[in-house]
């Protein structure tokens, strides 16, 4: 049967075409949006780093009633993927929203997502956002998305698709574009009318696929699903088995059981098949357990979650200014926030070492790390990394390695050096075409090891015009050795009264880069910062610690952010047996200091 009062739709859009402030408008303009709450202050809140960086990491759920229709909105985590999470919130839906932005048009970041949706044979609208821009250029961008979906292999209906155009941000959309409505009727239509409603066995015996796993103080873990099939009600009494885990199988009561409104959860006593539930109370609930019926206990199949590609160790902090910055600084405290971690990301994975002030923590890539650093790190967290690992796969006596795929967009002049580059770095070249506005498109496959502090060289390459997304790609041969790079040498040359220190940040390039901010620690560079060119540096001397201060001119200063220099980089300059001191305030390198 159909449920024709439900619509479960995902939305995919690159990181500020509009994605936030269209589903407000939708909330808005659905009389759900009572209170002053709105979906861009809750991210504002919670997410300013997945912002900053462009990506979206945990699915949100988002319900908004329409007519008699209620439309789940999904929202899918951006370029990155951190263990097969987008395809599995794909399986809960029966259509995308597509949102791109009626000037800049698609962009890469969009594309791993987009090209799972098609691959699932999901259908596609196409909202053309931001409309009421002057430079809006909706018919090219169409042929783009166009483009896009032929490159990405998308079926005859799919390329079909659907297009409306909306302004989010004046609340006006339209199926033709000399009329714009000044209302959203024309896309809530066009969802109805293009998005399937779940076809669904309601009669059947119970069962939910747990596709998110969300986590609170107060309810615990809690599991988000669609109801595949039957019906679930509250105090009923269920069986918990797992595909992939046959000694999972277990009688559970529900006993907490929600729906979504607006931006909440709301308790509900009963949900029908086709419904995207949440189920808290059910300790250990996992993603990939279907809750089933006591008498008939089918398990259903998932996406599995993949394995990491990636480790670093995460240890206490106990260099010589250990404790000055952070709140939380202990093996206590360190561990249990790690762990805590575990709770909502699954693809995460956390040891214990033989020393209570080590963890080894591993996840999908360096991205993936570096993004729980930088979170722990707002928190007030203090601690130190060691050096990325890539995790090899033996397979009869066969080395294998994660490898990444990563598509990169350079304005022209830079295509060189990053081709150079990536080549060193044992990347292979897979595809160039040319893109928009003069840049060129390329794509690599490229052991992951070969991307390690790679990013942070490519926005000094490209002088911040290069973007750049990589994605996991599979396993493949050990691809031998990569030549380590030097790290460079600390210079200075006398200039009057005050001393010009330098590093040859990359040596085939000469000296480059005057750190201004920097520490030395002996006698290494242990703070830096990539934007800057020549400045004068003072130097006074603090027992074995030197530091300097900037006394550039005021151009260079202007230049200098506060922090001294951001993960990435530091990554770059690390050595196996060094670490990096990660503070609220500072992120430094510093020899290893452990044994
Ligand atoms: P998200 O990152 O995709 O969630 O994007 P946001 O919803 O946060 O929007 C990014 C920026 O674009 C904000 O400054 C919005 O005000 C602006 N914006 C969103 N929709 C429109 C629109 O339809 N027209 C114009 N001119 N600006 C818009």
């Amino acid at each position: 049967t159909k449920r024709e009062d439900i619509r479960n739709i995902a939305i995919i859009a690159h990181v500020d075409h509009g994605k936030t402030t269209l589903v407000d408008e939708l909330l808005k303009q659905s009389g759900i949006f009572r209170t002053n709450e709105s979906v861009k202050e809750r991210m504002m809140d919670s997410n300013d780093l997945e912002r900053e960086r462009g990506i979206t990491i945990l699915s949100k759920n988002t319900a908004i009633n329409y007519k008699d229709t209620k439309i789940n909105i999904i929202d899918t985590p951006g370029h990155a993927d951190f263990g097969g999470e987008v395809e599995r919130v794909l399986k809960m839906v029966s259509g995308v929203i597509l949102v791109v932005d009626a000037f800049e048009g698609p962009m890469p970041q969009t594309k791993f997502v987009l090209k799972k949706a098609l691959e699932l044979q999901l259908p596609v609208i196409v909202a053309i956002n931001k409309i009421d821009r002057p430079e809006a250029r909706p018919e090219k961008v169409i042929d783009e998305v166009l483009d896009l979906f032929i490159e990405l292999d998308a079926s005859e209906e799919q390329i079909e698709f659907p297009v409306v155009f909306t302004s989010a941000k004046e609340g006006t959309s339209s199926i033709d574009m000399s009329k714009q409505e000044d209302n959203m009727e024309p896309l809530f239509e066009s969802i109805i009318k293009h998005t399937p409603a779940p076809d669904v066995d309601a009669e059947g015996d119970l069962q939910v696929l747990i596709s998110t796993i969300d986590y609170n103080e107060y309810l615990g873990r809690i599991g988000i699903g669609k109801v595949e099939r039957g019906n679930i009600k509250t105090n009923q009494d269920a069986i918990i088995v797992n595909k992939e885990e046959e000694s999972k199988n277990k009688k559970i009561r529900i006993t907490k059981l929600y729906e979504f409104e607006g931006l909440s959860r709301v308790e509900v006593k009963e949900a029908k098949a086709g419904s995207i539930i949440a189920i808290a109370g059910v300790e250990d609930i996992s993603i990939g357990d279907t809750i089933c019926s006591i008498d008939n206990p089918e398990p259903l199949s998932f996406v599995t979650i993949s394995e990491p590609t990636i480790s670093m160790v995460f240890s206490v902090n106990n260099g010589p200014f250990a404790g000055r910055e952070g709140k939380f600084v202990t093996s206590r405290q360190l561990r249990e926030r790690l762990f805590k971690e575990l709770h909502t990301d699954v693809s995460l994975k956390v040891e214990e070492t033989e020393s209570a002030d080590s963890f080894i923590v591993s996840g999908r890539g360096e991205l993936h790390l570096s993004i729980l650093i930088e979170t722990m790190r707002r928190q007030g967290y203090e601690f130190m990394v060691s050096k990325p690992k890539v995790l090899f796969k033996t397979v009869e006596n066969k080395k294998y390695e994660p490898m990444e795929r990563v598509t990169i967009d350079v304005p022209e002049e830079f295509m060189g050096s990053v081709i150079e580059k990536l080549g060193t770095r044992k990347g292979e070249m897979v595809n160039m075409v040319p893109s928009e506005g003069g840049y060129t498109r390329l794509e690599f496959s490229i052991p992951a090891r070969g991307l390690i502090g790679y990013r942070s060289e490519f926005m000094t390459d490209t002088k911040g015009n290069g973007i750049m997304n990589s994605i996991f790609d599979g396993y493949e041969p050990f691809k031998g050795d990569i030549p380590t790079r030097s790290r460079g040498s600390l210079v200075s040359s006398e200039q009057g009264t005050s001393v010009t220190y330098g590093m040859y940040h990359v040596q085939d390039r000469g000296n480059l880069f005057i750190h201004p901010g920097v520490e030395v620690y002996e006698g290494m560079i242990v703070g830096m910062n990539s934007k800057t060119q020549d400045i004068d540096l003072n130097v006074c001397k603090k027992k074995h610690l030197t530091s300097m201060r900037a006394s550039g001119s005021e151009e260079a200063l202007r230049l200098v952010p506060p922090i001294i220099f951001s993960l990435e980089e530091a990554l770059e300059f690390i050595e196996d047996d060094e670490l990096v001191e990660i503070t609220p305030e500072n992120i430094r390198l510093r020899k290893k200091i452990l044994d």
